[in-house]
């Protein structure tokens, strides 16, 4: 139902009881094919003259349900579920540039993110310009004819910078080119990605929105802000039968042939997670800012960055947009690799795991694992500094996580 409050749609929205047994749960359609009574019934299901199902690379029931839910929660056009949260990022790309096109992305990046523009999206002939992403003018100075989209992160990883999104969505309608948002660290809940003028919103569900750390997966939603037809895009207009299903369509493409959609069973396990994002979320957030606020004042800590401190660059901005939450990420500097490293290995509770979102309190050293490829100078600019932790504040109680952080600061 279209009026339902997110935590409801989470719950209830995109697909009820299944129509044959009443299961509440989606079935796991663990098949790779799907048999027909009749060649011609074949046919048609491929031609797309009639609904139904023929090889899971391309469409499957349990994936179909999932991408329902998702859609339900953003209210959007249409979701599409992919193997992990890279896939989503890449195939999406890839749907909607070609070689001797552009992009302009915000340059606070995850690791593997940034790897992926400069690597396989760049040697694809699509040139990748990166930008500051709180430098609202950078993003206009870098458009031109060739541009397809703008991608941000909705809060850097691991900089926890904050984009202003209407003011980007400014700049990208009146360029007709769709405003692209990885919005892992703020999930639908935090972050209501059609309200603020984002034209397409991913996530690695991987993280927040599966939640325990059980799998890996990724999506993409069309917030149906887009008006497709007025499409740049090669891939798009090459839809245009479509109408403003344009886009997901390439995607769709994209993703089959890339051979890039989730399995079954993950798809299933993603879709669990979905129940308790907004309570998760809410108790994330208040962890960490609680953590926050209590490492601020450790003589150890050099410094600490969070959107929920007033202390952070952004904090008017994250507080407009992120429906009163700040996440569960934060960062702390504490001086030097030696002390980070003292830090890291004198936690009792918390776990030294590159993940994120899960239930679990995960901390990790970035700057010689996620980022150990990036160049000094590009690393500066990521927020990812020699002395730096990333931390994942997670769901346990919050006193405990900040005595296992205070003890481990002691001992450095
Ligand atoms: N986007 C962001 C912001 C991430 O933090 C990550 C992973 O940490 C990804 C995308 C990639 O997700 P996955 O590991 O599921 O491919």
């Amino acid at each position: 139902m279209a009026d339902w409050n997110f935590d409801t749609q989470a719950i209830h929205g995109g697909f009820g009881p299944d129509e044959q047994t009443g299961a509440t749960k989606v079935p796991i359609y663990q098949s790779a094919g799907f048999a027909h009574e009749t060649a011609q019934e074949l046919e048609d299901t491929f031609q797309g003259k009639q609904f139904g199902y023929y090889y899971s690379r391309v469409s499957n029931p349990t994936i179909n349900a999932i991408e329902s839910r998702i859609n339900a929660m953003e209210r959007g056009r249409g979701a599409v579920l992919f193997s992990s949260g890279m896939a989503a990022i890449s195939n999406t790309i890839l749907s909607l540039a070609k070689a001797g096109d552009n992009i302009v992305v915000g340059k606070s990046l995850f690791g593997s993110t940034y790897y992926l523009f400069k690597g396989l999206i760049s040697d694809c002939g699509i040139e990748v310009r990166f930008v500051d992403p709180t430098d609202t003018s950078e993003f206009e100075s870098k458009i031109d004819d060739s541009t397809q989209l703008i991608f941000v992160e909705s809060l850097g990883n691991p900089k926890l910078d904050v984009p202003d999104f209407k003011a980007l969505s400014k700049i990208a309608k009146a360029q007709c080119i769709p405003l692209i948002v990885d919005s892992t660290f703020t999930t639908p809940f935090m972050l209501q990605a059609k309200e603020w003028g984002i034209d397409v919103v991913l996530y690695a569900t991987t993280k927040y929105i599966c939640g325990g750390g059980s799998t890996i997966g990724g999506a993409v939603v069309d917030t149906g802000n887009f008006k497709w037809k007025d499409s740049r895009s090669k891939q798009v207009k090459d839809m245009a039968m479509f109408g403003n299903l344009s886009f997901l369509s390439s995607l769709k493409k994209v993703r089959s042939n890339a051979g890039a959609i989730q399995a079954p069973f993950n798809a299933f396990i993603t879709g669990l997670g979905f129940e308790t994002l907004a309570l998760r979320m809410e108790k994330h957030s208040t962890n960490a800012l609680a953590l926050a606020q209590a490492l601020e004042k450790h003589k150890a800590v050099d410094s600490v960055n969070y959107p929920g401190l007033e202390s952070h660059n952004e904090h008017s901005l994250a507080k407009e947009q992120f429906n009163g939450c700040f996440g569960g990420m934060l960062t702390v500097r504490l001086g030097s690799k030696e002390n980070a490293f003292a830090c890291i290995d004198a936690f009792k509770m918390i776990r030294n795991l590159v993940n994120l979102g899960d239930s679990k309190t995960l901390a990790v050293y970035p700057a010689t694992t996620i980022y150990r490829h990036l160049s000094d100078q590009e690393r500066e600019e990521a927020g990812v500094y020699s002395d730096l932790i990333r931390v994942s504040v997670g769901l346990e109680n919050s006193q405990d996580i900040i005595n296992d952080f205070i003890q481990a600061c002691d001992a450095i």
